[in-house]
């Protein structure tokens, strides 16, 4: 009965980082968007100076926040997984700034084995510790 309560709430988990990860395509997506669209209205239609100023730091204003909550989002659904160890784990924010990223696969450095490695992202929690 334990068992299956744990594997439930496992699933529930599961469920929740896959939504917060599609949410996080849907932030980056939308404020890509606005920001190429404000760029390119700001480069392309005849304006006056400072509208033009505006609608370039707006789109720079939305573009920052959005990766920001991206990136918040990113950290927080599910773990990253260590490519020497198979540790899983949460970055700090700090590492999930400045580590080097294909996609999701960050460059970072376990917590646990302290080895660099490219780390995928992995939604499931280890039930084997
Ligand atoms: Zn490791």
């Amino acid at each position: 009965m334990k068992h299956e309560k744990l594997i439930e709430l496992q699933k529930q988990n599961n469920l929740y980082a896959k939504n917060l990860l599609l949410i996080e395509w849907v932030i980056g997506i939308i404020s890509s968007l606005t920001f190429l669209i404000l760029i390119f209205v700001a480069s392309y239609i005849d304006m006056a100076l400072l509208v033009r100023v505006i609608l370039i730091l707006t789109s720079i204003i939305i573009f920052i926040v959005g990766m920001i909550f991206a990136l918040r989002i990113e950290r927080i659904a599910g773990y990253y997984k260590c490519g020497k160890c198979g540790y899983k784990y949460v970055p700090t924010n700090k590492q999930m700034i400045f580590a080097m990223h294909i996609g999701r696969t960050r460059y970072m450095k376990c917590p646990k084995c302290n080895n660099r490695s490219w780390n995928k992202k992995d939604i499931c929690i280890d039930t084997k510790e």
